[in-house]
């Protein structure tokens, strides 16, 4: 089996970790949210460039602008349609498949992928990791009615990511990983662009 603490297991312990201490701080601390406000947008459209101008043209090189576009809007009307129903459940479901590909993109980036592609797509999980934690976090408080369960939650979904790349590094990667890859990439396009919005809309609000 793998060693614990090779340096392969760094990156998807860090950003699970990143995302938790986001989750910890944004349930217990209360001036923490007020922070976010500031560095939510900041965060978001850092992602929104990374996503739209690294990682979709690397991966439009590999697969066609086509087959890239479609699945980038895929990923984001799949994350815009689950992220409506804030029930308990099905949100722990699909926050629990999308860390489960942050990891196994995170292993399989690894072994293969263009160069351009292992830079941006690494960039982009670790960019979105704080925001997805605080906003985890303020989704579960709410729908759990428990700042503990919903870190507890929160802790467990993010250790997912670290699944994942167990699955990653167990499983050679092929070229359909560039297809998953482009999926995840539009899932990054609407948390980043959904984290710019929250800034404009509290500008207009506050105007
Ligand atoms: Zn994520």
């Amino acid at each position: 089996m793998f060693s614990p603490f090779h340096w392969r297991w760094a990156l998807p312990l860090l950003a699970a970790a990143v995302a938790i201490a986001a989750a910890l701080a944004g349930i217990l601390v209360t001036g923490a949210r007020r922070w976010t406000r500031v560095a939510e947008p900041l965060s978001g459209a850092l992602l929104l460039g990374v996503a739209l101008f690294g990682l979709l043209p690397e991966l439009a090189q590999e697969i066609g602008w086509i087959p890239a576009l479609v699945l980038f809007a895929l990923g984001y009307f799949l994350l815009s349609a689950s992220s409506l129903h804030r029930f308990t459940i099905p949100l722990i479901a699909t926050a629990a498949l999308h860390t489960f590909i942050d990891g196994w993109g995170l292993a399989s980036l690894q072994s293969s992928g263009s160069l351009g592609v292992r830079i941006a797509f690494p960039m982009a999980v670790m960019l979105h990791k704080a925001p997805e934690g605080l906003a985890l976090g303020a989704m579960l408080e709410s729908s759990t009615g428990s700042k503990r369960r919903a870190f507890a939650w929160v802790a467990a979904v993010e250790l997912i990511t670290v699944a994942g790349s167990a699955v990653g590094f167990a499983l050679a990667a092929g070229a359909w990983i560039s297809y998953l890859l482009a999926v995840t990439g539009g899932s990054f396009v609407y948390l980043g662009a959904h984290a710019v919005r929250g800034l404009t809309s509290r500008q207009s609000h506050q105007s």
